[in-house]
Parts: structure tokens; C-alpha cells; sequence
């Protein structure tokens, strides 16, 4: 994926794509994925980097969802554990299983949860990922050591689906890309434009970069800008009303101490009445999440105070060893992009996508959630095909394999993430020893990780490095700042930048990492 290459395919005038795709978060790569590998001629553009919106900013799971079982929402919890099971097979370098423990406390949530994830398991028919049982409180104990043993009775032990949002959405650009797909991010879409009857038929976006404007022309528009999708709605239909109830998610990440082993916590009722996880990821432990509705949808949304507070006073009812303010090393938050119902509270709406047509043809989608993107993709292909008469083409993507597909990504060690390219990285670590350094102690990124997101992902910034292509900034905020100032140095080689470039580049992600660190 080569960003020059895209532009000039996107700004030469020439071409009326079959679709043009606004948004490159979870829901506008998979959109770009499914319609290349149809045969369509898309093109994607992203205002910020890719997953620089909420896709980035994840649980982390593929998931059925526990919580939607307990709404009730039964087909959209099948269809979840349907889309988990193809996304395993399809990405098993970055979507593995991973075991969840129920801590119980009080004597029903032994059964109770117990017949829960009996069901879970029976949903998941043949996409399965393991059976549930019960645990007696020495097993649970053995799973997860840092449990508070005080009044444990046991646990329920079930399957889910975990995760590496941001390299998934990179690998899957890269699949878009290889499918004949265009993708070019720091592009902003400023204005749609009509044919004489007064349908959409293309885009007027801003190259951020260099500062050029120009018109991409298309037979199909489709808004796929997640929480952001008011905005391109309202250059449609300015009187429109919003579709988006925002409401945002905090996930704390500590060290690995806070939970030692290979499982996680699932705390399924919180005092809010939410699900509360303990995940490890990375070799770190994540806490989360919150849903506090909002009012501004941002780029960056900021943590508060409460929900920092939250998730730490609940961590403390399980853990034993509470953990502190102080043992904070990154915080991160996203929006979801959930569409109003009548409901009240945020929790309570439909995790379900919705597809809009407006009278003048632009498709807008939004909701959903990360583990079922490939089937929001073949829904809104389908119905792009049909808005914009294009030919008829049956969706491949449930059995499409996505960039770096591997196996047995274990054996690439630190790298497994990056599936088969991790050896075209440490192919470069073995011609240039400079590249093999690890960039800081408490973080495992190499510099040949920067190169390789310069030459390979479209990584244009010092943020896209170290908060999307490696997950620096969301595991340890602080030596994030640390290693801006190499990484800088490094991706201005690749780019052919100068020093104030490079002061610059710390100076904006210094500022954005400075969202990250939880105030003593
Ligand atoms: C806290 C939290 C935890 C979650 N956990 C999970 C989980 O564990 N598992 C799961 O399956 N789902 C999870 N979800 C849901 C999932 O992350 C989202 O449904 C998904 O990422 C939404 O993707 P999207 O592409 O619709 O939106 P986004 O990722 O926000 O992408 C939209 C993109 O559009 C771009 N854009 C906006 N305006 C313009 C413009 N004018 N021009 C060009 N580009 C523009 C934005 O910059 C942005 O990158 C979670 C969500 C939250 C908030």
C-alpha cells in the first residue's frame, strides 16, 4: 500500500468508481474488502489514519456477546458467534480463543451462569470455540491467582474470541488493496456532489497533506464514518436528524501482575448493571469498559474522572491486590457509534448495524460491532450493487483469507501479530542490526517495525506507528513519549522528512499521548 500510488489513482479524473467508500475504520475497510474481492471498483478514504476512530479503541473481543444473551437479543448474539468462528479461520494470526472465568461470590451464580454459558456454547453450534464448565474454587483460583479468594465459591469457565483491532483493520486494508481496492488515508471528505436529478454520485475530499482538493466520482457513496456519520448526513440532508446516540468506553491498561495466566475475568452484572473484563493482551492486563453517553463525537475522546474511578472500584471487588491510580500505564477511549432507538439508556441500544438510503441514494451504515464487520460489509455491498445498478456478484468474504494469514503465528515470537509478514520483518531485522533493537524496555517494538509501517501500512505519522501499527501508545503511554523521538527519526528516512518535521511529530504526538496518562 504505497499512499502516492493511491492518490494518483484516486485524483486522475479518469475513472467513475463502482463505489466510493467515506470512513476507514472496521465498518468502511470491511465495505472495501468485500466489494474488491467481488470484482467492484471501490475507492476508500479516511479522514485521519485508518482506526484512528473506534476501531482502534476496543474490548479487544470477538464475541457473541454474554451481554446481548441476557438482553434476550438471541439472533444477533447467533450471528456473532457465526462471524466470530469465519474470522478465526480467516485470521488466525491475529484472532485467537482465549478462556473467560465467571468469579461466582453468592450461591445462584453458579447455576445461573453456569446454564448461561450452556446456552452460549449451544448457539455457537459448530463455530464452537470450547465447552463451559464449572470450576470448584481451587481451579478457579489455580486459573487466576489474583482472584479474591475471600467468599469465592467457584467459577464458570467459557470460550470467546480475542484480538488485535488495529492490526486487523491494517492487514485488512492491505487485503482491499490486493484485491484491487484504493484506499488513501489523511484524505477528508468535505462535500458530496449530484447528477441533474440530484443523486449522490461522488465526493469532494481534501488530500490533508498536501492541501489539494478534488472531486471522486462514483455510482455508489456509502457513509461508513461509524459515530462520525451525522456529519456526511447532514451535507446530504441538512435537515436530517441524527441517527448516533454517542456514548463512550474507558479501558484501563496495568501490568501483567494484575493478572498472571492465560485467562480472563468476565464480571457480568457491575453496580451499573454492565459486563466488566479483565482481558491479557500484549502482556498486559486490560480493564473496561464504561458507557457514559456524550455529547461531541472527537477524534480523541478524553476519559473522566468517574469512569477511571469506576473501573478501578470494581477491579478492586475482585482482584486481590486492588489495583491504583498509579499502576495506570496507558488509558484509552473510544465512541461507539450506537443508532437511537426510543431506549433510554446507551446500554440498553441495539449493538444491531443499520443500513439508511436517503432520497438521494447516499448509503449510510452505522452500529454493529468489530466481530461482525464482515457480514455489515456483504449486507451494504448488496445493497450498493442494487443503488448503483451494478452488476450482480456474490459475496466470497466467508472464506476469503486476510493479509498475513498464518497458522501458526506462535512461532514468530514477539511478532505473531504481523502473521506471514513477520518474516519479511525480520528479514530486514537480519540485513540491518539497527533495526533489530527493541526501541524500549518496557515495550516490545523494534525499529524495523517503523520501517516496515512506512513502506508497507501507509503509516504517515509518528501516531500511526506507535498507536496503531505497534499498540505502544495503548499499552504504556508514558514510553511512548519516550521512543516518539526515534520513531520520528525513523519514519523521516522513509519519508523524506526534515528535523522540524520530526520536532513536530513529537511535539502532536506528545499531546495526544498526554490523553492516555492517567493524572496521579
Ligand atoms: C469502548 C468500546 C469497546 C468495544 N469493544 C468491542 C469488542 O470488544 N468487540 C466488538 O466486536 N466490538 C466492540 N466495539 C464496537 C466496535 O469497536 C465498533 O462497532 C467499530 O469499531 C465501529 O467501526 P466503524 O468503522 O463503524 O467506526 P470507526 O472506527 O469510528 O471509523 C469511522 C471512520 O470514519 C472516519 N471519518 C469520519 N468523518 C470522515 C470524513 N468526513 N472523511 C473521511 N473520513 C471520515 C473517522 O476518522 C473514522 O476513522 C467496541 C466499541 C467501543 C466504543
Amino acid at each position: 500500500m504505497d499512499r502516492q500510488q493511491s492518490l494518483s489513482r484516486l485524483f486522475d479524473g479518469s475513472s467513475e468508481w463502482d463505489i466510493a467508500v467515506i470512513g476507514g475504520g472496521a465498518t468502511g475497510v470491511g465495505i472495501a474488502v468485500d466489494a474488491a474481492s467481488r470484482g467492484y471498483s471501490v475507492c476508500l478514504v479516511e479522514q485521519s489514519d485508518f482506526g484512528k476512530g473506534t476501531s482502534s479503541r476496543s474490548t479487544k473481543l470477538v464475541h457473541g456477546g454474554v451481554r446481548y444473551l441476557q438482553q434476550g437479543n438471541i439472533s444477533l448474539v447467533m450471528e456473532a458467534l457465526r462471524e466470530r468462528g469465519i474470522l478465526r479461520q480467516n485470521a488466525p494470526h491475529l484472532v485467537h480463543d482465549l478462556a473467560f472465568i465467571v468469579p461466582n461470590y453468592e450461591w445462584w451464580e453458579t447455576p445461573f451462569y453456569g446454564i448461561g454459558m450452556k446456552v452460549y456454547d449451544m448457539l455457537a453450534g459448530r463455530y464452537g470455540f470450547g465447552h463451559s464448565r464449572l470450576l470448584s474454587k481451587e481451579e478457579t483460583l489455580e486459573r487466576i491467582p489474583t482472584l479474591e479468594p475471600d467468599g469465592l465459591r467457584g467459577g464458570v469457565l467459557y470460550y470467546d474470541g480475542q484480538f488485535d483491532d488495529s492490526r486487523l483493520l491494517i492487514n485488512l486494508a492491505q487485503t482491499a488493496h490486493e484485491h484491487g481496492a484504493v484506499l488513501a488515508n489523511y484524505v477528508h471528505v468535505e462535500n458530496l456532489t449530484r447528477d441533474q436529478d440530484g443523486f449522490v454520485n461522488g465526493i469532494v475530499v481534501h488530500d490533508l497533506e498536501s492541501g489539494n482538493r478534488h472531486t471522486v466520482r462514483a455510482k455508489s457513496v456509502i457513509n461508513a464514518t461509524g459515530a462520525f456519520c451525522d456529519a456526511i448526513r447532514k451535507l446530504d440532508e441538512p435537515e436530517s436528524d441524527p441517527m448516533i446516540a454517542p456514548s463512550q468506553g474507558v479501558h484501563l491498561v496495568l501490568d501483567r501482575s494484575f493478572l498472571p495466566g492465560d485467562s480472563a475475568i468476565m464480571v457480568p452484572r457491575t453496580s451499573d448493571g454492565r459486563v466488566m473484563f479483565a482481558i491479557p493482551w500484549h502482556e498486559h492486563t486490560v480493564l473496561g469498559t464504561t458507557d457514559t453517553a456524550i455529547k461531541d463525537v472527537t477524534l480523541e475522546p478524553a476519559p473522566m474522572e468517574q469512569e477511571i474511578n469506576f473501573i478501578l472500584e470494581t477491579a478492586a471487588q475482585y482482584l486481590d491486590k486492588p489495583p491504583r491510580r498509579e499502576d495506570v500505564l496507558s488509558v484509552f477511549t473510544g465512541i461507539r457509534p450506537l443508532v437511537k432507538t426510543s431506549a433510554g439508556s446507551t446500554a440498553a441500544l441495539s449493538r444491531d448495524h443499520t443500513i439508511h438510503v436517503s432520497k438521494s441514494g447516499l448509503l449510510t451504515i452505522a452500529g454493529g460491532k468489530w466481530t461482525t464487520y464482515r457480514k455489515m460489509a456483504e449486507d451494504c455491498v448488496d445493497h450498493a450493487a442494487t443503488l448503483g445498478k451494478l452488476d450482480e456478484r456474490p459475496c466470497v468474504t466467508k472464506t476469503l483469507k486476510i493479509h498475513a494469514w498464518d497458522a501458526n503465528p506462535d512461532q514468530f515470537g514477539q511478532l505473531k501479530y504481523y502473521g506471514a509478514d513477520a518474516l519479511k520483518i525480520r528479514a530486514l531485522m537480519d540485513a540491518d542490526l539497527a533495526l533489530a533493537r527493541q526501541l524500549h524496555p518496557a515495550l516490545p517494538i523494534y525499529a524495523a517495525q517503523a520501517i516496515w509501517a512506512a513502506r508497507h501500512e501507509m503509516a504517515r505519522t509518528v501516531d500511526d506507528v506507535l498507536a496503531r501499527r505497534t499498540r505502544a501508545l495503548f499499552l504504556n503511554a508514558r514510553a511512548a513519549i519516550d521512543v516518539a523521538l526515534e520513531v520520528a527519526r525513523l519514519l523521516a528516512v522513509e519519508l523524506a522528512k526534515d528535523e522540524a518535521w520530526q520536532r513536530e511529530q513529537v511535539n502532536v504526538f506528545t499531546a495526544i499521548a498526554k490523553n492516555y496518562l492517567v493524572p496521579a
